[in-house]
């Protein structure tokens, strides 16, 4: 009987002590937060004048009350964006239409209104960038300088902030319609070439010297037209209506193994080939993939003759009907995964099968990894989902077809699949 109170005490007493100690060692670092947090506040400017001024706005009888405007962000619309937009382009940041959408042009003009007011650039109009917007202490824009003195010459593989400002000034003057994110890839470089063909100076992509002079100037030219591309640079469209004809032959193929460092990515089988072009782009999205972290690649089909094709059909066929379907079954069956013979994109040798070894492919990290970047390099996502109807095939994360990157910017940008570009371009 009595152990029990014993113990109890004891155990009692270190939890009192415990708490006593705990106080001492805490209380000083609370109170130290405390401290810490006071001054913060304090030094923290108080936003009294910046909300009032968005309040007038919002109360102005002659407007419709927007009760929700203290935030205006993509996908806002209405009369609160209108004045957003009237306002920048007041101030110099906004170039494109006030027609009250708050779209992708309509972020950059605050996110540039933001850095050049030492804002935190995230294109969301709250009340400290509205506050501001509206103040007449608004700066009026003034164009990035030249991102000097060290990149004087940027171009494909370069990355950084220098890139990004490059990317923002060939956005702003509609040259390049992909992602700011400071990586100088394929469109980024189209961008480059398209502003240089139009201003009359040597095309080669890079931007250094008198283009990157050119591009930064205040009286830099906006783009002029969207070019159309020349119908008979379109790629290739091969599918189950254009199929190609029997004795076509690839152009220009190459033993991947030959061409691919196997660091970067492994081929299959020593005989896959591909078209040295699309080779060539491979190996920059590998390694552009291999910069980001992921490796790992497959290359599980290339190029296919029409002999090896016909092959392929026909022995998948012939598991469908050892299966018990009947042979009309059966070739339904099989071509809605493989291409009849003629009418398989791989006869190109512009069409590759990406994998990861004894994996799912769906899903990995590549597959969305290649997803989100392939277009850069110039391939497409050739059977994407929600498009089956149109491509005629289920979806394959897997297969990616080279259209060369003034292509698949342009379907990536519109979510075109190879034959809505194709008939986008020729209908005009
Ligand atoms: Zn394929």
């Amino acid at each position: 009987m009595r152990k029990k109170p014993t113990v109890f005490t004891y155990v009692l007493c270190a939890a009192l002590v415990g708490c006593v100690i705990g106080v001492f060692i805490l209380a000083p670092k609370t109170v130290e937060a405390y401290r810490g947090y006071v001054t913060e506040r304090d030094a923290t400017p108080t936003p009294t004048a910046l909300t009032a001024s968005v309040l007038q706005v919002t109360e102005d009888p002659n407007n419709t009350p927007a009760p929700t405007a203290m935030y205006l962000r993509v996908g806002s619309t209405g009369d609160e964006v209108k004045r957003l937009q009237t306002r920048l382009k007041e101030l110099g940041f906004y170039a494109g239409d006030v027609d009250g959408q708050y779209g992708q042009g309509t972020a950059a003009a605050v996110k540039l209104f933001q850095s050049q007011h030492g804002l935190t650039a995230d294109g969301l109009a709250g009340t400290e960038t509205l506050g501001d917007l509206y103040s007449d202490a608004a700066q009026t824009y003034i164009p990035t300088p030249t991102p000097s003195p060290t990149p004087s010459l940027l171009s494909k593989g370069d990355k950084g902030d220098a890139v990004r400002a490059l990317q923002q000034r060939l956005k702003d003057l509609g040259y390049y319609t992909g992602n700011v994110d400071g990586d100088f890839g394929g469109a980024t470089q189209e961008a480059v070439r398209l502003f240089q063909s139009q201003n009359s100076m040597d095309v080669d992509g890079i931007s250094g010297g008198a283009t990157l002079t050119a591009i930064f100037a205040s009286d830099a030219p906006s783009v002029a037209i969207t070019p159309t591309p020349d119908p008979s640079t379109l790629p290739l469209l091969v599918n189950k209506d254009h199929p190609v004809a029997e004795g076509y032959q690839a152009q220009d193929l190459v033993v991947l193994r030959n061409v691919l460092p196997a660091s970067l990515v492994y081929v299959k089988g020593s005989d896959i080939q591909g078209n040295r072009e699309a080779a060539a782009a491979l190996q920059e999205m590998f390694e552009a993939a291999k910069a980001d972290g992921i490796t790992g690649w497959q290359i599980s089909a290339g190029y296919r003759s029409y002999a090896y094709q016909q092959q392929l059909f026909d022995d998948q066929v012939a598991a469908f009907v050892s299966q018990g379907k009947s042979k009309t079954a059966a070739i339904s069956a099989t071509r809605l995964t493989i291409a009849d013979p003629g009418t398989s994109e791989h006869h190109t040798g512009l069409a590759f099968d990406i994998t990861v070894a004894d994996t799912i492919f769906k899903g990995t990290k590549q597959q969305i990894w290649m997803n989100k970047n392939c277009w850069d390099y110039g391939f497409i996502i050739r059977y994407p989902e929600g498009k089956e109807k149109i491509t005629g095939y289920v979806a394959e994360c897997w297969h990616i077809r080279y259209v060369g990157v003034q292509h698949s910017t342009v379907m990536r940008d519109h979510d075109w699949c190879l034959e809505e570009y194709i008939e986008a371009m020729t209908k005009q």
